[in-house]
């Protein structure tokens, strides 16, 4: 019973037809009134767990969450959804707390997100006292931890909570998983008897992809290149490294910001606001970025360096696709970049700590060199068995040929044997390829018995075999001597017990690209031309989704998702009850913007797509020439009336004799027309209804454009 109500909460604010994994169950818990533990990754779906609870549940639910920017856009959100609800913090006028007391008080509020600080004080614990509490939510709850990374000391007082609500259940949510942290949850939060749930912390809907780091410019610019609209963060190790890189895009032409530590707080405000509001499609960051945004259509994440561990790696990774869309996240990786990092940690003063990231970096280094699944190895790390491989990285996608390598691995040690362990990778492949290279001659290395002996392996493979014969365990570096190639215990079975070696054939850049390009060609032409078709209408979408965030000042997301705007192209509703079929799409949304998007859709359906339906318009043309109503035809279809319109304005384009005296006037088409110098892009409906502020209706608009074509 209490689940119906939250299934129909579901569809009527949210416009969702299925709860999530875990999401039922937790809902179910809460209405009960049991305390629980929610353990979920990032973009799992947490906020629903406490906000579909608040709008079954008689009163108002408290959400406690740190962070002010999260806040103020997450109430955007819901209110955007027609749900009511609210925020105290510090950044607030009295005059406002006073509306929102009130507010509270009058039990308008469904809920009130607080800050911990704000939360705390005397003046607001009252005033919850006096007011009917549901549910108290904990967002980010792993603040409360001191050991972890996030720590926050006001955390550790909400303690008071439980004191001051005894009845009211507490439900805590983090998407950080380690026990330390979930025991130091319960304990300070002083749960009683919380259900914990734990969701799978894979991330289905991310692509994972690898790629060895040479001529990255050039690649990250081709990868960019098809996703030029989309948003995207590029993580790179340095401050210096995000300027410069940030430059080189926009030399390219690509819209690109920079966002780290040494900018003032006004400067990372500005890029993190571009970058909601979609001004601004990449921004080349150092690990601060992403914090504290809630932008859920970020469409890629790439790593530019090797970052020092996989938590760190899975935290930025997960900034993309929060929406579940489909997104894709590309890793660099070169033995620079762990030498780098190496070095980095290794400046650590705690000789203890400095142990342990310099082995979570060799996890690191492993899963960039892995030749099995990725999402595997991932999940493995974060305690998670996949039973499967994914099938969504580079890996599966592409598996690996392996080639019976033992006369390269033999000459690939004699080199190193020969030069006496002295020296690093670059100057082993230079042997080994006969460089003649001034250094190399004044050394003697061309000397040495393997020099030239493998010319006909280019620089590059030799890069890719000599790092699998180190993860195999037949070369050691030395991280602590220069980066030199040194012999290990197992390298004398291959160079003189004549033990077999199996190494992968390195795919290059190049390899790739061609693979991308036959995938590309195995479609069918009516499959790429409606993509293309739905491609552009996204476009369009996109494009009114933006005038109407800018003119609500809210960002695009807030009124409706990529994902939800994905579906709209696809399906192409053009009548209500199909639109609220979307995901995405509750009561609030189509009301406020159901129409609007519809007339964008049959706009473009009929400026792109119209041939197919021929047949079927002029049956429309007919019933309305028997003396049909627009309304009766569409009710006999089972469209829309605009639909309707839309056919029969296509036909009159295209020379038919439809009677369109009987829905636009002469005068009227010589104003719509008159109308058009005037705006950017005249051809869209849009812009024409907005001109004569709605005083003049889609379908005249729609008419007098065709009759204007039908004249051409
Ligand atoms: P989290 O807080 O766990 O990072 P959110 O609560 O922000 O995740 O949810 C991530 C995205 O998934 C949001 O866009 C949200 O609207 C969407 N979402 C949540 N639950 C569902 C559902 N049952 N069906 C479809 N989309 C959902
Ligand atoms: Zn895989």
């Amino acid at each position: 019973m209490l689940l119906a109500a939250a299934q129909s909460a579901l569809k009527r604010y949210f416009g969702y037809d299925q709860f999530r994994p875990l999401q039922a169950e937790i809902i179910t818990t809460v209405l009960q009134g049991q305390d629980s533990l929610v353990l979920m990754p990032t973009g799992g779906g947490k906020s629903l767990c406490f906000q579909i609870p608040a709008l079954v549940l008689p009163g108002t639910c408290v959400v406690v969450s740190p962070l002010i920017s999260l806040m103020r856009d997450q109430v955007e959100a819901l209110k955007a959804n027609g749900i009511s609800a609210d925020f105290l913090n510090s950044t607030q006028n009295a005059e406002d707390q006073r509306r929102i007391e009130n507010e509270l008080y009058d039990g308008e509020l469904d809920l009130l997100y607080v800050s911990p600080e704000k939360l705390l004080t005397a003046q607001v614990l009252t005033m919850l006292s006096r007011s009917k509490v549901n549910l108290i939510a904990i967002d980010e709850a792993h603040c409360i931890s001191a050991w972890g990374h996030d720590f926050r000391p006001e955390y550790t007082q909400l303690k008071v909570l439980k004191q001051q609500f005894p009845k009211v259940p507490i439900i805590a949510l983090t998407a950080t998983a380690d026990k330390i942290t979930r025991r130091d949850m319960v304990e300070q939060l002083a749960l009683r008897a919380p259900a914990v749930f734990i969701a799978s912390f894979d991330r289905p809907n991310l692509s994972l992809e690898v790629r060895p780091g040479q001529d990255r410019l050039k690649q990250i610019l081709d990868f960019i290149k098809p996703r030029s609209k989309q948003a995207g963060i590029i993580y790179c190790l340095s401050r210096k490294g995000t300027e410069s890189l940030a430059e080189k895009l926009k030399g390219a032409g690509i819209k690109a910001g920079v966002y780290h530590a040494g900018l003032s707080p006004m400067q990372r405000a500005k890029v993190q606001d571009d970058f909601l509001n979609d001004n601004l499609n990449v921004v080349c960051a150092t690990i601060a970025f992403g914090m504290g945004i809630d932008k859920s259509n970020v469409r890629w994440v790439a790593h530019y360096n090797l970052p020092k561990n996989l938590e760190s790696y899975y935290q930025e990774i997960g900034r993309a696709g929060r929406d579940g869309t489909k997104a894709d996240t590309l890793l660099f990786y070169s033995y620079a970049d762990v030498t780098n990092m190496h070095d980095m940690l290794s400046e650590g003063e705690n000789a203890e700590q400095v142990k342990v990231q310099l082995l979570k970096l060799e996890r690191m280094q492993q899963y960039a060199e892995a030749q099995a699944c990725r999402r595997r190895i991932l999940l493995a790390y974060f305690g998670e068995n996949m039973e499967q491989n994914c099938g969504n990285c580079d890996v599966c996608k592409n598996p690996p040929q392996r080639i019976d390598g033992t006369v390269i691995a033999q000459k690939a040690l004699s080199a190193v044997s020969r030069l006496q362990e002295k020296v690093p990778m670059g100057v082993v492949i230079e042997v080994l390829r006969g460089s003649g290279r001034r250094e190399i001659i004044q050394a003697g290395y061309d000397q040495i018995k393997t020099y030239g002996a493998g010319r006909e392996i280019s620089q590059y493979d030799w890069q890719q075999y000599l790092s699998q014969l180190i993860n195999l365990g037949y070369l050691e570096v030395a991280y602590d001597a220069g980066q030199v190639l040194r012999l290990s215990n197992a390298s004398s079975n291959v160079l003189f017990q004549g033990q077999k070696v199996e190494l992968v054939k390195p795919s290059s850049y190049k390899d790739r690209q061609e693979q991308e390009k036959q995938a590309v060609k195995v479609k069918s032409e009516a499959e790429k031309r409606q993509e293309r078709v739905r491609d552009d209408l996204f476009e369009e979408l996109r494009q009114l989704r933006r005038e109407i965030a800018v003119k609500n000042g809210v960002p695009p997301y807030v009124v409706f998702s990529d994902k939800t705007l994905e579906e709209m192209a696809f399906k192409r509703p053009s009548d209500e009850a199909t639109m609220l079929s979307v995901s995405g799409i509750g009561q609030q949304k189509m009301q406020q913007y159901g129409q609007l998007f519809i007339e964008a859709i049959l706009d473009f359906v009929n400026r792109n797509l119209p041939k197919e339906d021929n047949g079927t318009y002029k049956l429309s043309l007919n019933w309305l020439k028997k003396g049909m109503s627009i309304e009766e035809i569409a009710e006999k279809r089972g469209v829309a009336p605009g639909t309707i319109m839309s056919h029969l304005a296509y036909l009159h384009e295209m020379g038919e004799a439809v009677p369109i005296e009987q829905f636009v006037s002469r005068d009227e088409i010589k104003k719509i027309l008159a109308a058009k110098p005037y705006l950017e892009q005249p051809n869209l409906l849009k812009g024409l209804y907005d001109y004569f502020d709605g005083n003049m209706s889609y379908d005249k608009i729609r008419l007098a454009l065709a009759e204007e074509r039908r004249g051409k």
